[in-house]
């Protein structure tokens, strides 16, 4: 089968990275989860107390991109590549409400954003990968022969959210997770740098009423037929 590059994009909490992992692992594709880039940047800024609820010093955080080095490792036993901020898995910390918080800001910054996407073309560079995130069919992948948008109601995915950090156990209310959400939607969806937009080429799906594995074999039929029209 042909080698391509797929592109996800779409809201917060839509279950982009699932369908991405199981399409990386079924592909044999790399999978680059690019929320996690922008979280990791913004974890760094936290700990240098850079930005916090009312306060964003970006200035500072711009001088110190050069000293931000990411990575990813691909984990065996969870079955993806893991987050690294400067040699440290991260996986688990950037992964708060406390980040969650902050990210859509760090992301409006445009020296952020051009380290990250020129990271993130790089990695591209062979196909054979899975991007998601909010800007890869229209910024880092243009050219991406096949695009997904993935959509869902804000309270659907909030339910998803809350349900996962519950899990994990952390101590957040149904409607914190929903405040979230919006105000990512809406940050994302207005900054003036890449916003998020569906891509013209790009195939929406709303998954609100479909299962995982629904949802999976749709976009796999996706990648099937993509691959035979090249
Ligand atoms: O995908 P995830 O929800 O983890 O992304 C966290 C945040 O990172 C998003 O709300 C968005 O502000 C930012 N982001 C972005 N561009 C990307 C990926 C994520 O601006 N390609």
């Amino acid at each position: 089968m042909k080698k391509i590059t797929i592109a996800i994009d779409g809201f917060s909490s839509t279950g982009k990275s699932t369908l991405a992992k199981q399409l990386a692992n079924h592909l044999g594709y790399v999978y680059v989860d690019t929320g996690a880039m922008y979280r990791a940047v913004t974890f760094f800024a936290m700990k240098n107390g850079y930005i916090a609820a009312d306060y964003f010093d970006k200035e500072t955080l711009i001088n110190s991109l050069q000293f931000i080095k990411l990575h990813f490792e691909y984990n065996s036993n969870v079955g993806f590549a893991e987050m690294y901020l400067n040699d440290e898995n991260v996986e688990n910390q950037i992964r708060n409400m406390g980040v969650s918080n902050n990210v859509s800001r760090v992301a409006e910054v445009s020296e952020v954003r051009a380290k990250l996407v020129e990271q993130q073309k790089e990695m591209g560079k062979e196909k054979s990968i899975v991007m998601d995130g909010r800007d890869i069919g229209t910024v880092v992948f243009p050219f991406a022969e096949l695009k997904i948008f993935m959509n869902a109601s804000p309270e659907t995915r909030a339910q998803r959210r809350f349900a996962e950090l519950q899990e994990k156990g952390q101590q957040v209310t149904f409607e914190e997770v929903l405040k979230n959400v919006q105000e990512r939607d809406y940050i994302d969806t207005h900054r003036e740098d890449s916003p998020l937009v569906k891509a013209t080429d790009a195939i929406e799906i709303d998954n609100s009423n479909l299962t995982r594995e629904e949802q999976f074999q749709k976009v796999l039929d996706l990648v099937t037929a993509t691959t035979k029209s090249l």
